[in-house]
């Protein structure tokens, strides 16, 4: 059997498995709740002379474990976050060889999880990207038309950016960026996602919102941005952002329209003075704070 799993505080989530259908396993004192509190390769050549295993119910019943050989898959800041692992029906020995492959699975396993975590998170903010943001969005969508729920978007755009960038440069422009991200994240519900679409504008998917419910996050999101101070060469800086609400409807069921829809409602808030919420209607009017 081999094996790549994840491990949190209660469970083990197996994300990559041959010779097993195991999705989930309670950790308690199993061998890999053991390797990922370690540094290097747990290996039991003899499950059943290992006085830390021979009575674990992995050992004596399914799967029937008596080999174990076991390597922490460990982030490039030092976490260990999971595990890799051979297991085998019969005792066996493995060589410093074997446990040179292992720990190169290992590697190779952290680059490709890595790598993709990469591609999912925008680099200035640590909000989710277009990519992620829209495949997040697109899973919610289907749900929220299966079990018909609602589900809205709130389009954000900060307002005169660019003469932040003109005026105190574009250093001070990241920071302000960054500073907006991570008060919205604080302002958000845990289940809400904040993606960053592109340069200042993000996008917040609220399921199980319904208009009303997106308005007054806008607002709420609106009110925190508006609030943020910074400062750059002396002067404090002002920010603020306008918003765009739409919600799934009956003729509104995929991503794209959705987002144009909060996008139009967006652009009419811009046009009717910008720092506020505008949600969208058939007609587009925007409706002011
Ligand atoms: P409006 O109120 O109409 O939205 O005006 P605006 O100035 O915000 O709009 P515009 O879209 O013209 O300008 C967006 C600016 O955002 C221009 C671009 O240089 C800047 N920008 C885009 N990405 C980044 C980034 O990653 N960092 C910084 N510092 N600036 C960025
Ligand atoms: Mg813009
Ligand atoms: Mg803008």
């Amino acid at each position: 059997i081999g094996v790549v799993s994840v491990i949190d505080g209660h469970r083990q989530w197996i994300k990559a498995s041959d010779g097993t259908n195991v999705r989930e396993i309670e950790l308690g004192k199993t061998f890999c709740a053991l390797t990922v509190q370690r540094s290097g390769p747990l290996i039991v050549p003899d499950a059943l002379a290992d006085p830390r295993f021979h009575k674990s119910p992995h050992v004596i019943g399914y799967p029937y474990v008596r080999f174990y050989a076991g390597m922490p898959l460990t982030t490039h800041d030092g976490y260990n976050i999971g595990t890799i692992c051979a297991i085998g029906h019969e005792p066996r020995a493995f060589s410093e060889r074997e446990a040179g492959i292992l720990s190169d699975l290992a590697r190779v396993t952290m680059d490709e999880l890595e790598l993709r975590q990469l591609a999912v998170t925008d680099n200035l903010t640590g909000l989710m990207s277009r990519g992620a943001f829209r495949e997040e969005a697109e899973k919610a969508i289907a749900l929220a038309l299966r079990h018909k729920h609602h589900l809205s978007i709130v389009a954000i755009d900060l307002d005169h950016f660019k003469s932040i960038n003109d005026r105190y440069g574009h250093g001070v422009g990241d920071t302000v960026l960054r500073g907006v991200a991570q008060a919205c994240m604080e302002t958000q519900r845990q289940t809400d996602h904040l993606g960053r679409l592109g340069g200042e504008e993000f996008a917040a998917l609220l399921p199980h919102t319904d208009r009303a419910g997106a308005m007054e996050t806008a607002e709420k999101l609106r009110l925190t941005i508006q609030g943020l101070i910074f400062n750059a060469a002396g002067k404090e800086i002002d920010v603020a952002a306008s918003f765009g609400v739409a919600s799934l409807d009956l003729e509104t069921k995929d991503f794209d329209t959705l987002l144009a829809h909060a996008d139009a409602a967006l652009y009419e808030a811009k046009a009717a003075g910008r720092n506020r919420s505008g949600g969208w209607r058939r007609a587009v009017e925007a409706v002011g704070h």
